[in-house]
């Protein structure tokens, strides 16, 4: 802890990546911890277009379970400590795989959203997005003002990331000289990649996790610990 207070104060060009872990103690389950099935359905199941086009209502409502228990928490220390972070210092790059809008409500103001956010919508035939907070909706799946099915701003399963996110996140990976992982399970690619980006290109990476994940033995510092004992002691 004591190596990694260091690093946060002589470092200058910080990028960091959370995942759902990040968000756990705030009550939104991760995938494969306990909650991570719903009506006996794993996500692959109905995260993916093709469940969209098969049967729209059952994702929708899914989702909607998703939204209320997000709605129903709050950002936790973790998420504070990056935006606070973010104002304090200059060169701050925020990555997240996370879609639950959390790290927005604790006042991060420049975030690359590596896999959307559950807050907005998106139409399948004019493209239009929408901030969209609603929590029931008077028909499922809901509609655009043209008529198209509406789904959720979310990059689902077998689906590719936004190039220009992607490439900024890539960048930030380069080009930081620290590079903090925090909760997340470095299975899921390409987002996995960046920390073993940040190390190549010379940067120190501290990961953040209370389970060994690959990529601790690669990591210049892998702290056993939940993100809000983290952020505690961080303060
Ligand atoms: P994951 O579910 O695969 O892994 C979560 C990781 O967090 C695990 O390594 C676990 O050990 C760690 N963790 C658990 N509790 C923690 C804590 N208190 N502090 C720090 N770390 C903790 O999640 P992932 O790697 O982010 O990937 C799964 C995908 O699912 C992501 O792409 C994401 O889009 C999506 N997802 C998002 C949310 C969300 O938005 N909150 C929630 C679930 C899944
Ligand atoms: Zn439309």
């Amino acid at each position: 802890m004591e190596r990694v207070k260091r690093l946060l104060a002589e470092r200058k060009r910080i990028a960091v990546l959370t995942g759902a872990g990040i968000s756990a103690e705030s009550g939104v389950p991760t995938f494969r911890g306990a909650g991570g099935l719903w009506r006996n359905y794993r996500p692959e199941e109905i995260a993916c277009m093709e469940a969209f086009l098969r049967d729209p209502v059952l994702v929708w409502e899914w989702y909607l379970e998703r939204k209320k228990g997000i709605a129903a928490v709050a950002p936790n220390a973790a998420h504070h400590l990056l935006a606070r972070l973010e104002t304090e210092r200059g060169d701050f790059t925020l990555i997240t795989q996370n879609v639950d809008g959390l790290h927005g409500r604790a006042g991060s103001r420049s975030i690359l959203e590596l896999h959307g956010n559950i807050w907005i919508t998106r139409c399948l035939a004019c493209e239009r997005q929408a901030r969209d907070e609603s929590l029931v909706y008077p028909e499922l799946p809901p509609k655009c003002p043209c008529g198209g099915t509406v789904r959720p701003h979310i990059v689902w399963f077998g689906e590719m990331l936004d190039p220009d996110i992607l490439q900024a996140s890539w960048a930030a990976a380069e080009g930081c000289d620290l590079f903090l992982v925090i909760g997340t399970s470095a299975l899921v690619y390409p987002a996995a990649s960046l920390p073993r980006v940040a190390l190549e290109a010379g940067a120190s990476v501290v990961e953040i996790n209370p389970e060994p994940t690959p990529f601790s033995e690669a990591a210049t510092v892998s702290l056993r610990m939940k993100a809000v004992e983290f952020a505690e002691a961080m303060q």
